[in-house]
């Protein structure tokens, strides 16, 4: 692996959803690491998975989850260690637009995933939700990016508008080293089209377990197989830019 690589894991999941461990114990963990990002991502949804896994399903809940991820970045701070936390969610696709609307402040997070975008019904959907936060959020915006995501039906049907809205909206795609079938060499084709575009990439781990926070070498071996070293780079820079707290 190349040492200008950072190391980075945006999705990481909590006891506010299906993680097995607190915001503090993931803080404790990561600071024995040599993580300089990390982002938690507890799910948002209202779609069927809402009956199954515990989630972010009321704003008296994502108030709480927000100001305990404030507390551990002033905790952080106070440890001196080269390490950032930042807020974040993942939006289920599944969920309806009314339930995303009425519920998620952009600009309270510093990373929104979206999950399961295997459409082209799908990015109208996500246009429809950024265009609306776009228009009532003109400061701060989140990064925005899609998590685990599967390009075989775009590569199959085509690729151009995915790209499209990927260079428009400024959308990350995720290297989630739970699902490395998806940046299998099979799919070189998507990924060179990401080179070309300049498009950001991510790394996340979907870890639910502290054990794991550190899983992401995968993702790093992949990018640097598809060359995607600057695209990545692109990501770190507006991360450094980016005030967090
Ligand atoms: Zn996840």
């Amino acid at each position: 692996m190349k040492t200008e690589f950072h190391k980075i894991n945006l999705h990481i999941h909590s006891t506010y959803s299906d993680g097995r461990n607190s915001i503090e114990q993931i803080v404790n963990a990561a600071l024995k690491t040599d993580l300089e990002y990390i982002c938690i991502t507890d799910h948002f949804t209202d779609s069927w998975k809402a009956d199954h896994i515990p989630n972010l399903n009321n704003l008296d809940k994502i108030k709480r989850y927000l100001e305990d991820i404030s507390y551990f970045q002033e905790y952080i701070i106070d440890q001196d260690k080269k390490l950032t936390l930042l807020k974040g969610v993942e939006i289920d696709l599944g969920s309806s637009e009314k339930f995303i609307l009425n519920n998620i402040s952009p600009g309270k997070f510093d990373l929104i995933l979206f999950e399961y975008l295997e459409t082209f019904e799908g990015i109208v959907f996500i246009k429809k939700i950024l265009n609306f936060w776009k228009k009532k959020n003109h400061i701060e915006f989140p990064l925005i990016g899609l998590a685990h995501f599967d390009p075989s039906y775009f590569i199959i049907r085509g690729l151009d508008s995915l790209l499209e809205f990927l260079k428009q909206y400024d959308v990350i795609i995720e290297f989630n080293s739970s699902y490395p079938q998806f940046y299998s060499p099979k799919y070189e084709i998507f990924f060179n089209k990401l080179k070309e575009s300049g498009i950001k990439v991510s790394i996340g781990c979907d870890s639910h377990h502290i054990s794991n926070l550190n899983d992401i070498e995968s993702a790093y071996k992949m990018i640097d197989f598809y060359h995607l070293e600057e695209n990545f780079k692109n990501l770190i820079d507006s991360l450094d830019l980016k005030s967090f707290v």
